[in-house]
């Protein structure tokens, strides 16, 4: 689940271009992404993931909740540019 950095900590921890806080979706580890839409830390996660059938209804359940939060807390910004990214995605299917 993503977590959009405030501008402060982005300053203190000198990470401009990584605008997020991502727990990968099959360890659990936090990582910094530039994305928003990342899932996973590392191309091993996402393979042993991907292996794992059963686990993709808990990630739907996951991304269901982060929107929710998103919506709940008003992160107008964020649901936007997640909006684009869905957007982006189905017009190249
Ligand atoms: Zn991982």
């Amino acid at each position: 689940m993503a977590r959009v950095m405030h501008e402060t900590d982005r300053a203190l921890r000198g990470l401009t271009g990584y605008a997020y806080e991502i727990k990968c979706v099959f360890c659990g580890v936090f990582f910094r992404s530039s994305r928003i839409d990342a899932s996973f830390c590392s191309s091993t996660c996402r393979s042993r993931f991907s292996r794992q059938p059963a686990k993709r209804q808990a990630r739907l359940d996951r991304a269901r909740v982060a929107v929710l939060e998103l919506l709940d807390h008003d992160e107008t910004e964020a649901l936007q540019e997640i909006a684009q990214l869905i957007a982006d995605r189905l017009r190249t299917l």
